[in-house]
């Protein structure tokens, strides 16, 4: 089964319910880390890498001596990473997205692929036996998309549980990462803010079909707007962890909090069997 976990927003427990959950099951289970951006599970879940991949993505490369200045390139190219003048050609390879067009289009057949790394994925295993695959963009790149394609392609497909630890946002990456899952917990906070972020990311994941359920996390604090919204979305509230002093302290020390308290790990166990009573309806 494949789970995703997103927000709508940045700092709302969405990782800290990833990676409890993932301790708390019995069955086998990997974690992606598909934030490349800021990943962070591995800060919570100390792993040894035994993989490091590179990722790349396609750039054009210009012979400057079959250029003919046609220009068709840089007309083409919709985000403007190419410039062409007299005087030669000027590309700007953090706007190029690799979709090959400029290289078909160029009649002087001037313009080759070549690859560029713009990341990695690190794949490694905890001491607690969770498999970890997460992806990290280098620094200064933009392009996040095929880092989270890159560890979704190098999960194994023989675990019994996968889940994904989504960036946050509603954009691109996280219509990538929670492609293809079975189910999206969405994780919110019962705030004005919380609601709104929540809004938006409901629409996107009813739009790609998936079904859902919300955990409201720090609980108790904020208004009930998030309650009613979902009463009247007949969207489900799966889980509402409290706003918690202990949470809050082993979170700020890096520990994932359900291995101190441990009655919470039979919590995120229902939680696991009321998903899959849920997919079987
Ligand atoms: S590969 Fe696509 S995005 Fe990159 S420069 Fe060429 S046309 Fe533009």
């Amino acid at each position: 089964m494949l789970i995703a976990v997103a927000s709508g927003k940045g700092g709302t427990g969405k990782t800290t319910v990833a990676v409890n959950l993932a301790l708390s099951l019995e069955t086998q289970v990997q974690l992606l880390d598909c934030d490349a951006d800021e990943p962070n599970v591995h800060t919570l879940l100390p792993l040894e890498v035994s993989e490091t991949k590179p990722v790349t993505t396609m750039v054009p490369s210009f012979d400057e001596s079959k250029c003919e200045r046609s220009k068709e390139c840089a007309k083409f190219c919709a985000n403007h990473a190419i410039f062409v003048s007299e005087k030669g050609i000027t590309f700007f390879p953090e706007l190029c997205y690799g979709c090959a067009g400029c290289v078909i289009i160029c009649p002087s057949k001037a313009i080759e692929e070549e690859d560029r790394q713009i990341g990695v994925t690190q794949h490694g295993t905890t001491p607690q036996g969770v498999d970890i695959i997460y992806g990290q963009l280098d620094v200064g790149e933009a392009l996040v998309v095929p880092v989270i394609k890159a560890v979704k392609a190098a999960a194994q497909k023989d675990k019994e549980t996968t889940i994904i630890d989504c960036p946050p946002g509603v954009s691109c990456q996280l219509v990538e990462s929670v492609h293809g899952s079975d189910f999206c917990l969405l994780v919110t906070e019962p705030t004005p803010f919380g609601l709104h972020d929540l809004r938006l990311a409901v629409e996107v994941i009813r739009r790609l079909k998936i079904p859902l359920g919300v955990i409201v996390n720090r609980a108790g604090i904020g208004d009930r707007q998030v309650y009613s919204y979902c009463e009247k979305e007949k969207i489900p509230i799966l889980m509402e962890i409290p706003n918690s002093r202990e949470i809050a302290e082993l979170f700020s020390e890096g520990i994932p909090f359900v291995t101190q308290m441990t009655e919470w790990k039979s919590k995120f166990q229902d939680l696991f069997k009321e998903i899959q009573r849920r997919l079987k309806q």
